[in-house]
């Protein structure tokens, strides 16, 4: 079948690498990353960064699966690809909750296990200051490069055929003739070139980059109730090379009084720096959690989060309640990270491939209900 894929970010490039690894002929349609972020008007990305957590613990045992899952192919795809997308390192997570991520995760084959905060501080340098309890998740946990695995799967679905366009798509109808089914994987832009609007939420978030030395010692990181009240919530991932040159810890977070907006406020906030707030706060963070490191350079940049009312991300079709035209293709969505798929956007985007190949949910572990698109 003749298939179009629109977005070509962590879920889109995957979607595409798998249908066109059976045997469908594929476009993948999505801009590059803008060259200059303040001049860009079309959609921005999430994943345009150089680390993202993975771990099999998480908050559903959903999340797990969706994660093992893409963790178990982490290899093959680099081996392949030839592009270097893993670095496993180690998970520390704390969390009034842990005990359920840990059962999450072991069910999968995750080896986290309960460390304290004093076993933590020697072994790490983090200080948490608070008394959840701590799980320790070992390889392999740790991180992704989000860019190297858009690369990545981006070349893997050339490999099998597929034509990668480097534009925006404004309108359904300006897709080419003779597809038999459009997969939209375009993320916070998400639903926009439906009728009906999916119900999803688009949270504008700052990163925080703090340059540093890395002894080797820093896993990637989860805390609730960091050292700063503004903040619910704080991850880490350990220092990697920026294109810079520069090494940084790149941390984020949940602010408590978060803003929710429109798509259409989006441009104006990935034109600028992220929130002053926001930022002050996540460097007291590090601060406060790793008090004997000499950080030497900050730097701040706006991302934004996608999510779903579930939490769970939105993969089916929505054809029966927009279609874009009578006698048209089939339209899928697969929209909704909800701050978790890039370390799963493989088996996620597989999911998609599977579901517009064969025409109906496939999967017998995962059901079709949890991940069904919901409209506003
Ligand atoms: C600050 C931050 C930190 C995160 N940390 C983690 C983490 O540690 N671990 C983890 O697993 N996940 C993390 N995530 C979540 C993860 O990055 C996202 O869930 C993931 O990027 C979602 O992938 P996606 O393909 O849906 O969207 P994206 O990666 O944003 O890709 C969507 C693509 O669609 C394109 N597009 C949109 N509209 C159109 C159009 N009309 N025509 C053509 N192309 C279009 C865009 O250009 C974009 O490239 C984080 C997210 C944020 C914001």
């Amino acid at each position: 079948m003749q298939v179009a894929v629109v977005g070509r970010g962590l879920i889109g490039s995957a979607a595409a690498r798998h249908l066109a690894e059976a045997g469908h002929i594929v476009t993948l349609i999505g801009p590059d990353e803008p060259a200059v972020r303040t001049e860009w008007t079309g959609p921005f990305s999430s994943h345009p960064d150089e680390g993202r957590i993975t771990r099999m613990v998480g908050r559903s045992s959903t999340w797990s699966a969706l994660a093992a899952r893409s963790i178990g192919r982490y290899a093959d795809i680099e081996a392949r690809s030839g592009i270097k997308v893993h670095f496993p390192r180690a998970l520390a997570t704390a969390l009034p909750e842990v005990d359920e991520w840990q059962g999450n995760g072991a069910a999968f084959g995750s080896d986290a296990r309960p460390v304290n905060a004093d076993w933590l501080r020697e072994t790490t340098g983090i200080h948490t200051g608070v008394s959840h309890p701590i799980i320790w998740e070992g390889p392999p946990a740790g991180h992704i490069n989000p860019r190297h695995m858009v690369a990545a799967q981006c070349r893997l679905a050339e490999m099998a055929g597929a034509n990668v366009h480097k534009d925006v798509v404004n309108s359904l109808a300006d897709l080419p003739d003779g597809l038999d089914a459009v997969l939209l994987a375009t993320g916070a832009w998400g639903s926009e070139l439906l009728g009906p609007k999916l119900d999803v939420h688009r949270i504008p978030r700052t990163v925080v980059l703090a340059e540093m030395v890395d002894d080797g010692r820093i896993p990637s990181f989860i805390l609730r109730d960091p050292p700063d009240d503004r903040l619910n919530g704080i991850y880490w991932v350990p220092p990697v090379v920026y294109p810079d040159g520069r090494l940084c810890l790149k941390i984020g977070g949940e602010m408590r009084e978060a803003d929710v907006v429109d798509q259409t406020d989006l441009t104006a906030w990935f034109h600028a720096d992220g929130g002053a707030d926001e930022a002050e706060a996540l460097q007291n963070c590090v601060r406060g959690l790793l008090p004997d490191v000499e950080v030497t350079s900050w730097a701040q940049t706006p991302c934004v989060y996608t999510g779903t009312p579930s939490g769970d991300p939105y993969i089916g079709w929505v054809d029966e309640q927009s279609v874009p035209s009578a006698g048209g293709p089939r339209v899928a969505v697969a929209i909704g990270g909800n701050g978790s798929a890039a370390k799963s956007s493989d088996e996620i985007g597989r999911l998609a491939a599977e579901l517009v190949s064969e025409g109906d949910w496939a999967d017998s572990e995962l059901p079709a209900q949890t991940f069904t698109p919901v409209f506003a």
